[in-house]
């Protein structure tokens, strides 16, 4: 059975990062990742990074935007960590080799990004995810000896000893269908977010929550899960995204009349404002029958106030977008947008070292909460998040690994078990619905109920429904019976895990009876501190989620109201 100091799930920037830095500790490493990992989802990421790295800024600065964002639910001590060490971390990537754009003068360029007081987003064009990513895989393969690469390989359970220590992972190899035991010291969890519980989404397929579900499994508590941000540009149809950068560069939004309605909702940052304000702002506009397209569902995007010249050298991704997706030549004519799921700000509870509460198991970006982002992430700060968060996770897993012994578990019956419940899968009837069946109703019903404006009774509605559809998932059926690259089969496997992840967001949403952050109860519209400036931790109780709180750490920045 492979054995390693520090095993870590997820190779996007969260676990590159993470396994160079346990590396560099003379950990024995090994990263897993259910696709090659540039293919990870942070390859994405568009805009850029977030650190105070101009002269004038500071990071308590960045710090005090990042805790507004949150609408003050996100813990200081972490945003202060993840502000300050901002700066050295963006540096060291550039000191690897990403390229940042640069001015005139040489120096990087930064770029204006929602709720920032001033410019202060690092950025490749808007291809900032594929550099880093790119960047940092160089440096995993320079370390070949001592991290080892698990490509196209599936994590199906966390392996845990009879204390409950986490000790190592259930995995089937992708490409041949052979299932595996390993057995680890530390496990990071790096899996992503969980975007494809909402349809649609800006996040790929492959983005489902599988680390959130797999940690909820063994009593890892979930933290924030309520808090879904709803990114303002998106388009139409297919959902794809429009990156802030743009209106960082100066796009307007603007209503069927021509009104940029955000002189309304954010008089002084407009457009800028943070992406709850601007989602449920356009929302506004689309209801109340000022929206434009196809059924007044939309809002314009107009990228034509921007110079051309600079729109095609630093937003070239989103010409080619809106050409191929929506046939709109950007920097010519306004391009048809609405908000549309993008991010969790919620995921597993972690410590600002990346431990959860189960010993051997931590977790870093997407899948983790922090929480740096509270009730609503500032758009460049997630990038930060799963750079800093990923090191100091693998600092400290592999100092961790340093004073103990390689964990002695049997694992036969857990592999056996995962073996055979795929095994299960492949042989069911085909008298259930299918898995794609399910997961369409599950996204449309979180779209419709757990979006930018949500009450009690839709919640409900999607809780009840969400019980019909974790029935069904267990009978789901699939296509493919063979071992090779069958992906079907772990597409049953990741409704599984999206169906748990939406039923703690729901579950989450109702809990909280007020209005903070992405979430908006239109039947608790005002945010109430007296009794809601607390986290709301959703733990698994046998099969049936148990909710209870823990509280916001406050260190300068009291709460406040909160005005754009
Ligand atoms: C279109 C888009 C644009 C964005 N732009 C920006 C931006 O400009 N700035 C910013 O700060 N943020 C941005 N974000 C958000 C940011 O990109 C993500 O939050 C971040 O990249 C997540 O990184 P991660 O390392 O946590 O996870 P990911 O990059 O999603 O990586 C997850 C990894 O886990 C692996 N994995 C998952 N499940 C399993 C399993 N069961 N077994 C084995 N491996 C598994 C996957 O294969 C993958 O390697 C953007 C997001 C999107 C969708």
């Amino acid at each position: 059975m492979p054995a390693h100091d520090v095993l870590i799930i997820g190779a996007g920037l969260a676990g590159q990062r993470a396994a160079l830095a346990a590396a560099r500790e003379g950990a024995s490493v090994a990263i897993m990742s259910k696709v090659h990992p540039v293919r990870s989802h942070s390859v994405a990421a568009a805009g850029g990074i977030n650190a105070a790295i101009s002269v004038d800024d500071d990071w308590h600065s960045h710090a005090y935007d990042t805790v507004k964002g949150s609408d003050f639910l996100g813990d200081q001590d972490a945003i202060e960590i993840m502000c300050s060490e901002a700066p050295g971390e963006v540096m060291h990537l550039e000191h690897m080799g990403v390229t940042f754009h640069r001015n005139e003068k040489g120096e990087l360029d930064l770029r204006a990004f929602g709720g920032a007081s001033m410019k202060r987003t690092a950025y490749v064009a808007d291809i900032t995810g594929q550099a880093l990513l790119h960047v940092l895989y160089e440096q995993l393969m320079k370390h070949h000896e001592t991290v080892e690469r698990y490509e196209e390989w599936f994590t199906t359970s966390l392996l845990q000893n009879e204390r409950g220590e986490c000790c190592g992972v259930i995995a089937r190899d992708v490409r041949s269908g052979r299932m595996e035991a390993f057995t680890a010291k530390n496990v990071i969890l790096a899996c992503g977010g969980a975007g494809q519980v909402y349809k649609p989404t800006t996040n790929g397929l492959i983005v489902t929550g599988d680390g959130i579900a797999m940690a909820y499994r063994v009593g890892a508590p979930l933290m924030d899960m309520e808090m879904v941000q709803y990114h303002p540009t998106c388009l139409v149809e297919t959902g794809i995204l429009i990156t802030e950068g743009a209106r960082g560069e100066g796009a307007h939004l603007l209503n069927s009349e021509g009104e940029r309605f955000m002189e309304k909702m954010a008089p002084n940052k407009m457009e800028l404002a943070s992406r709850d304000v601007v989602s449920r702002a356009e929302q506004i506009e689309i209801d109340e029958g000022r929206g434009v397209g196809p059924g007044g569902t939309g809002i314009y995007l107009d990228v034509t106030v921007v110079p051309r010249k600079r729109t095609l050298e630093a937003l070239r991704e989103i010409v080619n977008l809106g050409k191929d997706f929506a046939g709109v030549d950007i920097t010519r004519e306004p391009i048809t947008i609405r908000p549309g799921q993008h991010y969790i700000m919620g995921g597993v509870k972690t410590d600002v070292d990346g431990r959860t509460p189960i010993e051997g198991l931590y977790a870093a970006g997407e899948v983790a909460c922090v929480s740096v982002h509270g009730g609503n992430r500032l758009g460049a700060n997630s990038l930060l998040d799963t750079l800093i968060f990923g090191r100091r996770s693998g600092e400290h897993a592999a100092a961790r690994a340093a004073s103990m012994a390689m964990p002695e578990i049997d694992a036969n019956t857990p592999l056996r078990r995962d073996a055979e419940a795929i095994d299960a899968i492949i042989a069911r009837p085909r008298d259930g619905r299918r898995v794609s069946e399910i997961k369409n109703e599950l996204g449309e019903l979180m779209n419709r109920y757990a979006a930018v404006f949500r009450d009690e009774q839709g919640l409900q509605t999607a809780r009840e429904t969400i019980a019909r559809l974790k029935e069904e998932s267990q009978n789901a059926w699939i296509d493919d019976q063979g071992t090779v690259f069958n992906q079907d089969v772990l597409g049953a496997i990741e409704l599984r895990y999206m169906v748990d992840c939406a039923e703690a967001t729901v579950v989450g949403a109702i809990e909280r009876k007020e209005s903070r952050g992405a979430q908006f109860r239109t039947d608790f519209p005002e945010r109430n501190d007296e009794q809601w400036l607390k986290h709301i931790d959703i733990t698994l109780d046998g099969d049936e989620p148990q909710v209870s709180y823990s509280p916001v750490t406050i260190t300068q920045w009291q709460p406040e109201e909160r005005k754009y």
